[in-house]
């Protein structure tokens, strides 16, 4: 068995591998030779922690696995470590032998990142030149860091229900050399591209705030009653998501569905895009939305691609087990 400790995988894992492992699983799963299990989060009664297990099988990587893990409200604050917690384990699909357990931590990020970065690939206009970002925590750094690469953007925009946490985003536009702007919300109508990665349970982004040919990626919504935009701006768009299942009960989608502005069947997974079964974006004027719910398998996929990297270059941890 293999391990990858969380403390290696910012020197292994590149944006570029995660992208590639992203891009293939969604194909995979649209394909049909993919698949997430039912995900399990539970709220264990101790240290006010949410605790679950999100897997899958990805027979065309032969990838097989699960993310363990979930919330811990105390831990900054009590023990000086991050909040969220993860670790993937991957299994031999052959004999069902344990492979490797790898830190998941940056990881989720990487390939959170990876997910609104594929969507931008294959749906946003190419020509967009204007980037939005809602948000401005931990995620949107990522986020932002992995769509400048998409396209040639002149210009970051920002709004964030913090004021005070813009300088998160700007810093990463400085770095890449792209101008930064803090906006309010209507500002956003200048954007080709938003990214939208809130933790919020009431939609800030409205459908009138956004125009015509943008393409938005909603990222922070995985849980029922979170909402970052408003549902009619799903009924204005040409809605795409990693798994269809998840995108209308945890994801965005869940309160158009709700609400009856939208259908199970207006929702397409991306994967059919990327598999050219989809024809994607239509025209210059449609907005295309995106709804990253975050599934398992994008987990196992990045895990996996470490665990290559890390064997690669020596570094894993060989254990008898
Ligand atoms: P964070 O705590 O670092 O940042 C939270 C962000 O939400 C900040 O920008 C904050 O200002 C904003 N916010 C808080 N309350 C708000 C409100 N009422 N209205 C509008 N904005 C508000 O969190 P993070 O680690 O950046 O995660 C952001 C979200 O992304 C979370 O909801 C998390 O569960 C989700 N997430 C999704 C995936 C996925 O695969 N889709 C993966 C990881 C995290």
């Amino acid at each position: 068995m293999l391990i990858v400790p969380e403390r290696h995988i910012a020197d292994l894992m590149t944006r570029e591998a995660a992208f590639d492992a992203v891009e293939r699983v969604f194909a995979a799963m649209a394909a049909g030779d993919a698949y997430n299990f039912p995900v399990v989060r539970e709220a264990i009664g101790h240290e006010d922690a949410l605790y679950g297990f999100k897997g899958g099988f990805d027979r065309a990587g032969l990838t097989l696995g699960l993310k363990a893990g979930g919330y811990w409200p105390n831990n900054l604050e009590k023990r000086g470590l991050i909040n969220h917690q993860s670790t993937v384990f991957l299994f031999d699909p052959d004999t069902g032998k344990v492979k490797a357990m790898v830190g998941g931590n940056l990881l989720t990020a990487l390939r959170t990142a990876a997910a609104s970065s594929v969507s931008i690939k294959h749906l946003a206009r190419t020509d967009a030149r204007v980037l939005g970002m809602v948000g401005a925590g931990h995620q949107a750094t990522f986020q932002l860091r992995a769509a400048l690469e998409q396209r040639s953007f002149d210009k970051v925009i920002g709004w964030n229900y913090h004021p005070e946490m813009l300088p998160n985003i700007q810093k990463v536009a400085d770095e890449a050399g792209v101008p930064f702007e803090a906006v309010e919300l209507d500002g956003m109508r200048q954007a080709d591209v938003i990214i939208s990665i809130t933790s919020a349970f009431a939609p800030s982004l409205m459908a009138d705030h956004v125009s015509p040919g943008c393409h938005v990626a909603c990222m922070g919504t995985d849980t029922k009653g979170k909402q970052e935009v408003e549902a009619a701006l799903l009924a204005r768009a040409t809605v795409f998501t990693d798994e269809v299942a998840q995108s209308i009960t945890i994801g965005e989608a869940q309160h158009a569905v709700a609400q009856g502005l939208i259908a199970e069947s207006d929702v397409t997974q991306i994967g059919a895009v990327i598999n050219g079964t989809h024809p994607g974006r239509e025209g210059d004027d449609q907005i295309t939305l995106f709804d990253g719910t975050g599934v398992g398998l994008q987990d196992l996929a990045v895990a996996a691609a470490v665990v290559d990297l890390a064997a690669k270059k020596g570094s894993a941890i060989e254990v008898d087990f």
